[in-house]
């Protein structure tokens, strides 16, 4: 990356997707690179520079590059997905590590870290995510290896301070891993926070259009660690589309634009349900009320956020049923798109679930927030 790129403000990075001109037509707009193979040198050499594009597609270099750029790494890969990308984290780690991860978070990755750790014979123990005291005394008894954090963690978000976090981790020697799909670096960058390695689920906020599966990774160094993580993904085979790289680096473009509008949504609706008589919670970070708001406060700029979840006083049946009178709000799994979503999220987690019954996620959208309001209030009465 130039000095030059290095030097714009984020909005501007992520408008233009780092504004780069492609040769030789000067396109404003990356092509998309289709071939899986690359001419040899008559030497035997690659002049283009490229051998196979499982291992180095040209099509993944603007939008990982757009990504480091946005979250101040040294480097970013993109997966297929953002389980691929969080599995190649573990699968860099050797048998016998220990891993730490906090008790609430995304739960298809923490019941695919659960299994993976027992037959990778990993060490896993979990944290309370909003207790440091609690982190601090696993982390210097068990001196983990990876310490994964979440935050605003999945489904309560409940945040994680991850500066106070990263200065456990460089006293015992720790990588520290943060899920930052909820917060994107528009509201948090861990890294610039002390945090070795960030994680996104692209197919939510990054692209933000309901349309792409795709995972991140991005790297404070250059070291040995990512370097078994750039073979776990070419030779394991996670790898990105060329047209789905082409629409994350479209989705990337906006970023900024639709995580201040969801956040302003987000900031408004809670504002508004926060007495409500029907709601015992509005779990979002922007309220005072949160126990995680004074963190987030310190570690989120510019707004906190599109997720909140609310539980409902009269229990599971009147979760469920409230989400069945939304009209504007979709009922769907996912999150992190233009149009807001509604999910009883203790059904779809199935057996096991950590999560309370009577939660409604709530996936705030960039529509007119009154009409998002007036759903939400006619669908609680
Ligand atoms: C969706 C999600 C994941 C998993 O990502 P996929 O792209 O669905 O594989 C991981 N973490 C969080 C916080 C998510 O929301």
């Amino acid at each position: 990356m130039s000095s030059e790129e290095f030097s714009r403000r984020r909005e501007t990075l992520a408008a233009q997707g780092m504004g780069r001109i492609a040769e030789p037509y000067r396109d404003i707009v990356p092509p998309i690179h289709v071939s899986t193979t690359y001419e040899r040198g008559a030497d035997g050499g690659y002049p283009g520079g490229r051998i196979y594009s499982r291992a180095d597609n040209p099509s993944f270099d603007q939008v990982e590059a757009t990504i480091a750029a946005l979250e101040a790494a040294a480097a970013a890969l993109v997966f297929a997905s953002g389980q691929a990308a969080a599995a190649a984290v573990f699968q860099a780690l050797a048998p016998g590590d220990a891993v730490l991860a906090p008790r609430g978070m995304y739960w298809g990755l923490r019941n695919w870290m659960v299994q993976f750790a027992s037959t990778w014979r990993l060490t896993l123990a979990f944290y309370e995510n909003a207790s440091i005291d609690d982190l601090a005394g696993q982390v210097r008894a068990r001196r983990p290896r990876l310490i994964w954090i979440e935050t605003p963690a999945n489904p309560t978000w409940d945040v994680t301070d991850i500066a106070a976090t990263s200065e456990l981790a460089r006293e015992t020697g720790a990588v520290v891993c943060v899920d930052s799909t909820a917060a994107t670096p528009m509201l948090t960058r861990p890294i610039e926070l002390g945090a070795d390695l960030v994680m996104h689920s692209a197919t939510k906020y990054l692209n933000g259009h309901s349309d792409v599966i795709a995972g991140a990774l991005a790297t404070a160094r250059n070291d040995e660690l990512w370097q078994r993580i750039l073979v776990v993904r070419s030779a394991g085979g996670a790898v990105l589309g060329s047209f789905e790289s082409w629409l994350l680096l479209r989705g990337l473009r906006t970023l900024h634009l639709r995580v201040g509008a969801a956040s302003a949504n987000a900031q408004a609706i809670a504002e508004r349900l926060q007495s409500h008589r029907r709601l015992s919670h509005v779990l979002y970070p922007g309220l005072a009320s949160h126990p995680g708001h004074a963190t987030a406060a310190r570690q989120m700029q510019g707004g906190f956020g599109g997720m909140m979840s609310v539980r409902l006083r009269d229990g599971e049946e009147a979760a469920k049923a409230f989400t069945g009178r939304l009209r504007v709000f979709k009922r769907a799994t996912s999150l992190g798109s233009v149009e807001s979503l509604a999910e009883h999220r203790a059904s779809v987690e199935g057996p096991g679930t950590l999560c309370p019954p009577d939660l409604v996620r709530l996936s705030i959208g960039v529509e007119h927030v009154d009409d998002l309001i007036d759903d939400l209030e006619r669908a609680l009465e």
